[in-house]
Parts: structure tokens; sequence; C-alpha cells
């Protein structure tokens, strides 16, 4: 739904460059406009940077239009939804929209390459929790493991843009869809000739291009023991994405914390040490799949998943242990800085040989 500015924009100034030399600057300073929203349960703001008022609103307006049609597509709840109608399916096939295909094959992609520790079909598991509607409560042991049966993201069959679920079975994408929107909300700024824009998806950051004076964007990371941004990084172009069983939890009748990220293993919250996961890379959508399934995997299977990934796959990350721990990735360890007040946190690089660690 992106219409294209940049052409436009590049034919005007061509005629108009004849006369640019002759008269006052053309263009204005550049300056910051910024727009919030309330979209896939989440509180947006995204801020481009450009000289031209009228075509910042434009190109805002329609990144907001994009993240709102793939929010009716991706939805749970609503009942027009691509993914509802495949979890109202009974069995049949259905058919979805080009881009719901597209990241379903990605999510069934990345629940292949993390050995299912994100899966795409966790949704009964999640319900029984309460997660997806917030009235939590705890499942007993023989429920979780009756609804871990409807649970696969090798049985999903997806040709074309037909789906097939089993009866029973749920599709969620929550854990990716809102890395794939940043990802479409980017290209929809840059086709509308926006080249620096910072996009906050509650919490998750897509930072295009550079600050308009050419710099890294400084970025504010928060502290999953909820005191405010225990470290900063310097990105351009890229996404970074935090996954933690802080973001959204309850606290049970036994007094236990209970996080809404859960091992499909087991059908419970995750609790292996980690606090917060936290995933840069070119691609939203590859952070957004990565920082929840190596939440998932804990310290040592993520770092493993790092070292055989990084040829084909590049990324970085910051893990963030209950016990303050902070392990970095060797290429962004110059990136990263913690902030004064949180000196009590060790901090550990993971190097590519496991021996230099
Ligand atoms: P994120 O904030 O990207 O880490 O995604 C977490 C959301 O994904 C949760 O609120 C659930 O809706 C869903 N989810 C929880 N555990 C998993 C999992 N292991 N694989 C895929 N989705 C999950
Ligand atoms: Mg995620």
């Amino acid at each position: 739904m992106c219409f294209k500015r940049a052409a436009g924009r590049a034919l005007l100034l061509a005629v108009l460059s004849p006369l640019l030399a002759a008269c006052a600057p053309f263009h204005g300073r550049t300056e910051a406009y910024s727009q919030s929203f309330f979209a896939m349960d989440t509180y947006m703001t995204f801020t481009v940077y450009d000289d031209d008022a009228e075509d910042a609103r434009a190109a805002l307006r329609r990144a907001q239009d994009e993240i709102e049609e793939l929010e009716a597509l991706w939805s749970v709840t609503d009942q027009d939804s691509d993914i509802y109608a495949v979890n109202h399916s009974g069995g049949r096939s259905v058919t979805v929209r080009d881009k719901t295909a597209e990241l379903l094959s990605f999510a069934l992609k990345m629940a292949r390459e993390t050995d299912g520790a994100l899966e795409p079909t966790l949704y009964p598991v999640l319900t029984a929790w309460g997660f997806t509607t917030d009235e939590n409560r705890i499942p007993s042991g023989d429920q979780l493991a009756g609804l871990l049966e409807k649970t696969g993201f090798d049985r999903v069959v997806l040709e074309g843009n037909s789906v097939t679920l089993q009866d029973g079975m749920m599709l969620d994408l929550g854990a990716v869809g809102k890395g794939y929107a940043g990802d479409r909300a980017q290209q929809c700024l840059r086709e509308q000739g926006i080249n620096s824009a910072l996009l906050d998806i509650g919490g998750n950051i897509q930072a295009v291009g550079t600050k308009p004076d050419g710099s890294d964007w400084k970025l504010g990371l928060r502290s999953p023991f909820g005191e405010g941004i225990f470290g900063t990084l310097q990105v351009s172009d890229k996404a970074v994405v935090t996954s933690g069983n802080y973001e959204r939890y309850f606290i049970g009748e036994d007094g236990v914390r209970y996080g809404h990220i859960v091992d499909p293993r087991t059908g419970y919250p995750v609790d292996n040490g980690l606090a917060s996961v936290t995933v840069i890379a070119e691609e939203g959508k590859l952070c957004d799949a990565l920082s929840t399934a190596l939440f998932v995997m804990g310290t040592e299977d993520a770092a493993a998943y790092w070292r055989i990934h990084q040829e084909e796959q590049p990324f970085d990350m910051i893990l963030v242990t209950e016990s303050r721990e902070v392990y970095v990735t060797e290429n962004v360890k110059d990136r990263f800085n913690l902030q004064d007040k949180y000196r009590d946190m060790s901090i550990y690089q993971i190097a590519l040989s496991e021996k230099q660690e």
C-alpha cells in the first residue's frame, strides 16, 4: 500500500534546477516530525527527519496505513483477519493474502532454524495461560500436555497462499509480526523519499539511515529490572528488538512470576536465568524472530546459535541475565555502553572463537 514519492520529487528538482541557482534556498531546514498511534497491541511512535513538512506528514500517514493494514491481516481476534480465518478453518484450506503468506513462510523457516524455539502454533497454549486475553491463570500439567499436542510448526501446510492447519491447531505470529511490520514501514518511508527516521514499535526500534547530520543514532536500552535505561547502543540502518518475560507477566497465587514467552517443549513460561535478549540486525523480522527464540534457548544455546549463523545470517545480540550479567557479541561491543548507575552489572564478550571468551 505504499506510493512512490522519490521519482516524482527527482523530476520536480530536475525541472526546477535552473531556477534554483538564482533563487533563495528551495528546501527548508531538516526537522523532526512525529506521529504516535496504538496498533498491534502496543504504542508506536514514528519520527521522520525531512526538510518538507507536507512530505514528512504524508510519509508518516502512509507508514501508519501500512501498519494498520498488516494488523487487520494478522490479528488473532479480528474476525476478518487472515489469521482468524486460518484459526477457525476446522481443518480446511484457507487462502491468505500475499503478506500473510510471506510472514508465515518466514516464521516457519525460523521455527525450523531455531529447532522449534520459535513456535508459531503456540496459540492454544498461550490462551490457556490467558496471555492472549490478560485473564491470567495457571493451567494444569495435564491440560498443557493435551494442548501441546495441538502445536507443531512442522504440521502447518503452506502451499503458495494456501494454508492448512489440522483441526484444533492455531497460529499466533505475534513473535515476528511487529518486526516484519517495522520492515514494511521502513520500506514505505524510503519509497516516500525519507532517508532518516526512527521507528519505535512498542520499544522495538527500527533505525532508518543515520541521524540527519550523518552520525549514528544513540538508543537507550531498557533495564529488564524496571530501572530505566541500563545502557546505550549506537547504530545506523538497523533494527533493535528486545524480548523478555519482564515485558508481560502475571504473578500467580503461588507467588511465582509467569512471563508471556513460553517454552514450546514444556508449555511453561521460560525460566532459564535470562532476563532479556536484544537482537540487532538489518531486518526487523529477523531480529523479532530471533529475540523470542534466543530467549527460549538460554544463554549458552543463544551464543552457539550466534556463532553458527554469523556467515549466512549476520546479527548481534545483548543478553541480560537475572543475575545482572550482560553478554555482548564482539561486533557490537564497542557500540554498547553501560550507564554509570549500572556499573554493578558485569559485562562479558561473546567471541566467535569460544576460547577468547
Ligand atoms: P516477542 O515479544 O516478540 O518476544 O513475542 C512474544 C509473543 O509471542 C508472546 O506474547 C506470545 O504471543 C508469543 N509467544 C510466546 N512464546 C512463544 C514462542 N516460544 N514462539 C513463538 N511465539 C511465542
Ligand atoms: Mg519476537
